[in-house]
């Protein structure tokens, strides 16, 4: 048997911060179902693919977003500006340029200033990763030169005009950014 806590100790514990949040402090969210099968909250980004929102913040310059690949194959090689954080939720993928495989529960760290290309394997045809991408994607042909990019803000006009096309309005996107 544990010893009772000191009572003085366990009631103040259960008494909420009761100041006010600081000034200008951004409102917190939370997005629920985020794996949700209605499909007007996935975007598509190419055949087979389509990118989700959670949250897309424009004074930090990232967004984090469900990748959810139904077909095996490449992603466009890119170099990335920033740091970006991944998680395997479903499937596997892995990279041309590195040896491991990341698989169902994986966590990736990408540094700053690596160019990669995506590959889903053959044998995995539903993928889902949570990214967390801080900067920009530059799109790159194999000696690195850039043809092409995406940010936060290219993100945001991407899904703006998503939801607007499948009867959402173009400002549902307001809901995810801070
Ligand atoms: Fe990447």
């Amino acid at each position: 048997m544990n010893k009772p806590l000191d009572p003085k100790v366990a009631e103040t514990d259960r008494i909420p911060f009761q100041k006010p949040q600081p000034w200008g402090m951004a409102p917190d969210m939370v997005v629920h179902d985020v794996l949700t099968d209605d499909e007007r909250l996935w975007a598509p980004v190419a055949p087979g693919i389509w990118s989700r929102p959670l949250h897309l913040n424009v004074t930090g310059g990232f967004y984090v977003h469900l990748l959810k690949v139904q077909r095996s194959g490449l992603l466009q090689r890119h170099r990335h500006s920033g740091q970006v954080h991944a998680y395997v939720i479903r499937g596997k993928w892995l990279y041309l340029e590195h040896g491991w495989v990341a698989e169902e529960g994986s966590y990736v760290f990408e540094p700053p200033g690596e160019t990669h290309t995506l590959v889903v394997p053959d044998d995995c045809t539903d993928m889902i990763t949570m990214f967390t991408v801080h900067g920009a994607l530059m799109y790159v042909d194999p000696q690195g030169v850039s043809t092409g990019y995406d940010d936060v803000f290219t993100r945001i006009d991407k899904y703006r005009a998503h939801f607007e096309s499948v009867g959402l309005g173009g400002d549902y996107v307001r809901r995810f950014m801070r």
